[in-house]
């Protein structure tokens, strides 16, 4: 595939000099990168402000040194300044996707492939997903579970201006229990399985679950995920059933605060919920089994909802492909893949905070913004369902003093639609236009070659 640069190429090269000047190793950019910083103005027909839940008018934004340094009203950009002409779209902040596994993705071998493909087949393929991933609009995902902590590779290898993608705040591998769904061997022929322990993310009591999240600080990972309760896409019998101790959870949440973690947890039955709530997680991921109780609870606790309503629609659909999945699997994606829609319209109607996240893997990375329609469907607001992407997802992630509005101060993370999203919400699925931290990677809808 070729990539047109922008008209000017030494056009690309100067917003690229941005990221370069806040990366120490800017290593694409970095020979031939211009010395005078650029500054950069979008012209946005619309602005959605995320954090007053409003569209605005014509807006200009301006960047410089990969932040926004000035949001006004008018067309008009300060002179010197490259102008990129966004007048018939609707520009907003980067998009966030709070649940991906960006370093692997569904396919009829995926079970099978697990037996030929070494660690490094999948890092290759993940910095396509990451630049799929960008190129969708989503400038930052969580990522939520991985086989050896490779996505910190691929995050640091972003983050140095190696390979396009999103920036990534990781889990590594996700904490669960023996023979649950965070274990590699659940599903084996006896000899090939094996005990995993807590350096495996495998616990069983709460001193292993000290030791599971210390072992993270270690790896240098952002986040925790744990594993409450059973999953589809495992072979495990059970797809909701509780695979923690309320202890054990509790372990968790208190050793990751201490050292700056957030906790999400994978959770589809209503008593895990119940569980991972009361032991003080900062967010429930799918919920399929979420019961009134359980959201009564996560309003009391300020418990976010991240519900993943892409993944369960997919799978329920790839389970009538006879053979896609192992029998086991098949039979636990028609059973809960179709109902965490409903459960995400009842959680929006109970005040429960929710956060947009795909569980990106399960389905093709790119697709990512089918969720906001999925998320309309179930009757949320367009507005609220672009603020659960950014805002909302940001205050999630800990870091809403950098993320989440295009706000003079916060990183230059900007995406526009052509149209305005909030009258047709399908047009998330069409971004237009993405820069992230200052650094132009689409325009007009075409990819921009940056030197990556
Ligand atoms: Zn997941």
């Amino acid at each position: 595939m070729r990539y047109p640069s922008l008209k000017n190429r030494s056009t690309a090269r100067s917003l690229a000099a941005g990221i370069a000047a806040l990366c120490s190793a800017g290593l694409a950019v970095a020979a031939d990168a211009p010395t005078v910083p650029s500054v950069t103005a979008l012209l946005c027909g619309h602005l959605i402000d995320t954090a007053a839940g409003k569209v605005l008018g014509e807006t200009t934004i301006v960047i410089e040194g990969g932040r926004v340094k000035e949001v006004h009203s008018g067309l008009q950009a300060p002179s010197g300044a490259t102008a990129i002409d966004l007048k018939t779209q609707t520009c907003m902040p980067g998009l966030i996707d709070s649940h991906t596994h960006i370093t692997g993705q569904t396919s009829r071998t995926e079970y099978s492939d697990r037996y030929h493909w070494n660690l490094s087949d999948y890092v290759i393929r993940s910095t396509i997903y990451a630049r799929r991933t960008l190129l969708a609009g989503f400038t930052t995902v969580r990522n939520l579970g991985d086989t050896a902590n490779e996505s910190a590779a691929l995050r640091n290898a972003i983050n140095a201006g190696v390979v396009p993608g999103p920036r990534i705040f990781t889990a590594g591998k996700a904490i669960g229990s023996t023979g649950g769904h965070g274990d590699p061997s659940n599903g084996l022929r006896q000899d090939l399985m094996k005990d995993f322990g807590a350096v495996d993310g495998i616990i069983n009591g709460p001193e292993d679950a000290v030791k599971a999240v210390r072992e993270h600080y270690k790896l240098g990972d952002d986040v925790i995920k744990i594993m409450p309760s059973g999953g589809v896409l495992d072979e495990g019998a059970s797809g909701d059933n509780s695979q923690m101790t309320l202890e054990e959870i509790r372990a968790v949440v208190t050793t990751a605060h201490d050292y700056g973690f957030a906790v999400a947890a994978h959770a589809h039955g209503a008593e895990a919920i119940k569980r991972a709530v009361l032991g003080g997680v900062d967010s429930i991921e799918h919920g399929t089994y979420m019961d009134a109780e359980d959201m009564k609870l996560m309003v009391e606790h300020g418990t976010y909802f991240v519900p993943t309503i892409i993944a369960g629609d997919f799978v329920a659909r790839q389970a009538k492909i006879p053979g896609y999945y192992p029998a086991t699997i098949a039979r636990k994606a028609s059973e809960i893949g179709p109902l965490i829609q409903a459960t995400a319209g009842r959680a929006y109607k109970a005040h429960v905070k929710i956060a947009f996240g795909t569980d990106a893997a399960v389905y093709p990375h790119g697709e990512n913004a089918h969720e906001f329609e999925l998320m309309v469907g179930a009757g949320m607001p367009p507005m609220f369902v672009i603020q659960a992407a950014t805002v909302n997802a940001a205050t999630l992630l800990r870091h809403d003093k950098d993320l989440g509005s295009v706000t003079a101060g916060k990183l230059a993370d900007v995406v526009a639609v052509p149209g305005n999203p909030i009258d047709d919400i399908s047009l998330m699925k069409r971004v237009s236009f993405v820069m992230k931290e200052g650094v132009v990677y689409k325009v007009n809808a075409v990819p921009v070659d940056t030197g990556l």
